[in-house]
């Protein structure tokens, strides 16, 4: 396997091993923004060449405010990485996008304080357009493929990225719902920024395993933990599925974006 790998998965909380994939290499790779969070595994699912890399570190030690997501994007495209699947974990902001359903996010808020959002931070200045973040080609396909598979997964979703690592007062989940916000996570921004910024494609399959605070009677520790191992089994069904359909060539936009963003 010469070729370069295209396709990452970066995997997060419930995702640190990627058991689908026949691992060939392990990289650790070193970046001008520090370490990743892991090393990154290299091998091979349903017949492509992938990357995988732990969002969280193997041992889940990093919380999402210290995941140094510009060292793993730039790791990942180092590798050449075109394309990125981005598995996190949600709670849902509606009653209809119950646990255990998947979203495939088409739009986000970003609610976050403190993190390094972007590879330019001078001399040279980048604005790049995020109306449409995520990538048209990889969501037909992801949702095609949940779909065949008899996976809930909702074609459409807002994202709220709070920046954690507590969790939400019920006075702000109320108002996140208010404003239009589906799921809420602590951890797509900025990885979808910087994938942009990196020309890359970018497709997030969220994964809901309770509803948020705003809900009177929430759920316990003991369902959660059961929708989790359920989703993480789908989770795993649906990329044995979805990644050998990605073509090797883009026909989509992402690619393009930063052309017009340097300024
Ligand atoms: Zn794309």
């Amino acid at each position: 396997m010469g070729e370069k790998v295209k396709i990452a998965i970066i995997g997060g909380s419930g995702i640190y091993d990627p058991e689908i994939i026949e691992v060939l290499e392990e990289k650790e790779v070193y970046t001008p923004y520090g370490m990743p969070s892991d090393s990154i595994k290299i091998g091979v699912l349903s017949g492509k060449k992938i990357a995988f890399i732990p969002r969280h570190g193997r041992k889940h030690q990093l919380p999402p405010h210290k995941v140094n997501y510009r060292a793993n994007i730039w790791a990942l495209k180092e590798l050449g990485v075109e394309r990125i699947i981005s598995v996190s974990a949600v709670g849902s902001l509606r009653t209809d996008y119950k646990p255990g359903d998947f979203v495939c996010t088409d739009q986000f808020i970003d609610m976050t304080k403190n993190r390094n959002y972007t590879f330019y931070d001078g001399p040279i200045v980048a604005h790049v357009s995020l109306a449409d973040p995520f990538c048209s080609e990889l969501r037909e396909l992801c949702i095609r493929s949940g779909k065949e598979l008899g996976i809930k997964i909702h074609e459409r979703g807002t994202y709220v990225c709070i920046e954690g690592p507590r969790f939400s007062t019920r006075a702000e989940s109320r108002l996140w719902k208010n404003f239009g916000a589906d799921i809420i996570g602590m951890t797509l921004v900025p990885e979808v920024n910087l994938a942009r910024e990196a020309r890359m494609c970018f497709v997030n399959i969220a994964m809901i395993t309770d509803y948020d605070v705003w809900a009177e009677t929430p759920v316990t520790a003991h369902e959660v933990e059961k929708v989790m191992k359920e989703n993480v089994q789908k989770v795993k069904d649906l990329l044995v599925k979805f990644v050998p359909q990605i073509p090797d060539v883009r026909s989509c936009k992402c690619g393009k974006y930063m052309d017009e963003a340097i300024i």
